[in-house]
């Protein structure tokens, strides 16, 4: 999976590309993340990308031709399956299903945008979709572009070193209701610790008991307990 992030802060993304999984599965060519930094498809000297809004208002907006240029940069090096997605709290919500149909593309552009956005004209006719990782605003689509990039990457096969692990995992499946099945409480040693204890049924080595009450337990989500 090739990831191509459009941005104007490529160094954001260093640590994140650097560290644990992510770093083996780029090292293993499993996932590609090309980095582009929008001021390199400005012509001025500035190197501008944004200006003041029509029709007036605070903040500046991000302009359509160094995007455009961006995006056709890429494309025209790109080879099969691939889409345009443009980060906006506007958008369409990401969740797990969004991530698994994601996993099916060779190669995605995410625009990360800053300031009030971008020129609405870019979303009208040079991206596939507009996805929004929540209701809530953050300064640059830097960090909800590493959130997709680490949802979908996990997911490929051969990014986990344990895959079993995503077979259990909350958002897997939906129930009748068709609410999403949240993972089971996990515990580790000690089995007391200042006498708060792990459940006396995970300890008895009774493997049926311990898959009912793992069953029993899915999608309990609680807040502290005293
Ligand atoms: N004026 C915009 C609004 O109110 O909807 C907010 C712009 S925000 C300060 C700048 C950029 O951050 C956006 O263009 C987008 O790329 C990114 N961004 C902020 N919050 C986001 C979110 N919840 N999901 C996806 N991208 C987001």
């Amino acid at each position: 999976m090739r990831f191509h992030i459009i941005t104007i802060f490529p160094n954001v993304f260093s640590g994140f590309l650097e560290e644990s999984l992510l770093k083996k599965a780029i090292d293993k060519g499993l996932v590609e993340v090309h980095l582009h930094n929008l001021r390199d498809f400005t012509t001025d000297k500035h190197k501008t990308v944004d200006d003041r809004p029509f029709g007036g208002g605070p903040g500046m907006v991000l302009m359509i031709e160094p995007v455009d240029k961006a995006i056709q940069a890429i494309k025209s090096k790109e080879k099969g399956r691939g889409k345009v997605i443009m980060l906006s709290p506007r958008g369409e919500r990401f969740n797990q299903e969004k991530t698994k149909e994601l996993t099916g593309y060779d190669w995605l552009i995410l625009l990360a945008g800053r300031y009030e956005g971008f020129d609405e004209r870019i979303r009208e006719h040079l991206v596939d979709e507009v996805v929004s990782i929540g209701d809530y605003v953050l300064n640059g689509g830097e960090v909800p572009a590493m959130v997709i990039i680490e949802a979908v990457s996990r997911l490929l096969p051969g990014f986990m070193s344990t895959p079993e692990s995503l077979e259990h995992e909350s958002f897997n499946e939906y129930d009748e209701k068709g609410q999403p099945v949240l993972d089971y409480p996990q515990y580790t040693r000690p089995a007391n610790y200042k006498g708060w204890k792990v459940p006396e049924v995970l300890l008895s080595g009774d493997h049926k008991r311990i898959e009912t009450w793992r069953r029993r337990n899915l999608s309990r989500v609680e807040g502290p307990t005293s």
